[in-house]
């Protein structure tokens, strides 16, 4: 069977009381083709996580009902091994260390991009499928979704986390063109003014990275369109 996260029909649960941050968490998560399921309380997300299959649960700690490391204590101790990410407002340092040592898989301090949410559940959803094809290749250029490493011809160079979101969009669909207000929305999802230069300065710093010392451009601008990243090179 393929893993769900080769297949695009990834299945999460989203367990946050705040509907701001539910729904654009939800948002985000449809956007990357994934099945979102809600619940704003921690009785009612421990009821969906136990009755349904998910490949992943996103779990807020300070929730009505029943808190986040209850539900996911109960999860545990019921021997479901669910990847569970969990959601902590800052300063829940003890929270945070709890749910690691309960069997989280991971955590996301709020706020958060949710760019960041989806690499992160990429991430845990792999290593549960044990899945190593963590790796994004165009030419000669490589991205590890897993360590974040990225590297070209063999040599290490560092990228921000926003301009490996940006990358890492562009190196899905080789030889695509995106638009720049489609990139933004992938890149920064939300509160957007389209009015920016963001993506340029973006694009300019990628390139310093990986283009400049390099014959083959990767990076190509698509003149009054946007950008692409090509195989053939330019
Ligand atoms: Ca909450």
């Amino acid at each position: 069977m393929q893993p769900a996260v080769l297949t695009g029909e990834m299945k999460v649960l989203v367990v946050e009381d705040e509907r701001k941050i539910a729904s654009f968490v939800q948002k985000g998560l449809q956007e990357q083709g994934m099945v979102v399921d809600q619940a704003f309380d921690g009785k009612e997300g421990f009821f969906l996580a136990t009755e349904k299959e998910y490949d992943v649960v996103i779990l807020d700690i300070m929730l009505p009902g029943r808190d986040g490391l209850s539900v996911l204590r109960g999860l545990r101790s019921r021997k479901n091994n669910v990847p569970v990410i969990m959601l902590t407002a800052r300063g829940e340092l003890d929270e945070r260390l709890e749910g690691l040592n309960l069997g989280a898989d991971d955590y996301l301090t709020k706020p958060f991009y949710v760019e960041e949410l989806v690499a992160r559940i990429r991430t845990v959803v792999r290593r549960a499928n044990g899945d190593t094809s963590s790796l994004v290749t165009v030419r000669d250029l490589t991205l590890n979704l897993i360590t974040r490493e990225v590297k070209r011809n063999g040599i290490s160079i560092d990228l921000t986390m926003r301009e490996f979101a940006l990358l890492e969009f562009l190196m899905r669909s080789p030889g695509r063109v995106y638009t720049r207000i489609q990139i933004c929305e992938h890149v920064w999802s939300y509160d957007f003014d389209p009015g920016t230069n963001l993506v340029d300065v973006y694009i300019r710093r990628i390139r310093k990275k990986i283009d400049a010392e390099f014959e083959t451009k990767l990076i190509e601008t698509i003149r009054g369109v946007g950008y692409r990243i090509t195989e053939k090179g330019s």
